[in-house]
């Protein structure tokens, strides 16, 4: 097992630095369990470090991305500002493992992300290093494989213990966080995997809706979410058909957007009561990578030309949407209402494909 020392408080956390699978942990941890490139949900065991520019590129080819991207000549892959967690698969080939950087905009904004962590990721590999035999660990029990039946064994056989650690420590501290897993299907039978992350006063929010309407809430949130997922193609598709000045160019259309990587995550609750009626309210994150081919016409040329591209857009943002169950008027189960979109950041560009 690797012995993990105390960090010196001015080392710089960088990767290849001696406890590298702390730095993992904790990026595993930052994304929320999920990989940056794919946005699927993935077990610490198939998560690996990745350079977002990839340390691979050097001379002429390095400084060509590095200054198209806006960042100074030295710039060190190495550093937390260009590293996140990436899944196997996508670190494969054919995927981010080849990518030729042509899609310089998806990587400013993995790399806007990154820069947003790197000071909370310094943060935590410290504080991890100072807690030694602790940190390895943890980073062996997030490794630990529960499909093995042995393992789910220690598991419910010494959890407890750690659990009544905690409540002996404070009440608020047992069993603080909800988490659960939903498959919400989405536009052309596709899975999207939303994770449900409460704690505190949220959790408890979502257990009284589960108490009350007697529906899990997987069952709750996947309508709105699916609706969600309606709304941002909606908006993206919009979006890549306004890319085109139609006073040079005639209408631009585009087909239906797909996308490379869909994350939303659930991560708030709240619940109002008034006489018999309860409303719940829901706040999470969303962020999509999606591309859809687009046709725009050029009136202006002596015989029409039509000219074929594709269209691409890193979208993020926030939502809310609101279940209410009323005793009053006998209802059987919490209604959820379509999802509002409450904050949206696009980057929407436009590459010719022929
Ligand atoms: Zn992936």
């Amino acid at each position: 097992m690797t012995e993990y020392r105390k960090a010196s408080r001015t080392s710089a956390i960088s990767y290849g630095g001696k406890d590298p699978d702390v730095l993992r942990s904790v990026l595993h941890s930052l994304y929320k369990s999920r990989c940056y490139w794919c946005g699927k949900l993935k077990d610490f065991a198939d998560i690996e470090t990745d350079h977002i520019i990839p340390k691979t590129l050097r001379g002429r080819a390095l400084e060509q991305a590095l200054s198209r991207l806006g960042l100074p000549h030295d710039f060190d892959l190495n550093n937390p500002a260009n590293l996140a967690p990436i899944c196997g698969r996508c670190n494969g080939p054919g995927t981010k493992g080849s990518l030729d950087m042509t899609h310089l905009p998806v990587v400013a904004s993995h790399l806007r992300t990154a820069q947003r962590f790197k000071p909370e990721v310094e943060r935590r590999v410290r504080e991890f290093t100072n807690r030694r035999g602790l940190a390895a660990a943890f980073v062996t029990l997030s490794a630990a494989d529960l499909d093995d039946e042995q393992t789910r064994t220690f598991f419910k056989e010494n959890m407890p213990s750690i659990v009544r650690k905690q409540a002996a420590a404070g009440d608020d501290l047992a069993d603080f966080a909800l988490y659960r897993v939903v498959e919400v299907e989405v536009g052309g039978g596709e899975l999207l995997e939303t994770a449900i992350e409460l704690e505190y006063s949220s959790k408890r929010a979502a257990q009284l809706l589960e108490t009350l309407g007697g529906v899990p809430i997987q069952t709750v949130v996947q309508a709105p979410i699916a609706d969600l997922w309606q709304q941002i193609h909606d908006r993206v598709q919009s979006a890549l058909e306004g890319t085109g000045d139609e006073e040079v160019w005639g209408p631009t259309t585009s087909g239906p957007p797909t996308a490379h990587y869909f994350r939303v995550d659930i991560t708030a609750a709240e619940s109002l009561r008034s006489k018999a009626r309860f409303e719940f309210t829901f706040s999470g994150e969303f962020e999509s990578h999606l591309a859809a081919s687009l046709v725009r016409d050029n009136p202006h040329g002596w015989t029409t030309t039509i000219l074929d591209l594709q269209g691409d857009a890193v979208v993020q943002g926030t939502f809310t949407f609101t279940a209410t169950w009323d005793a009053g008027e006998g209802d059987d189960l919490p209604y959820a209402e379509e999802a509002t979109i409450e904050s949206w950041e696009q980057d929407v560009w436009t590459t010719e494909t022929g």
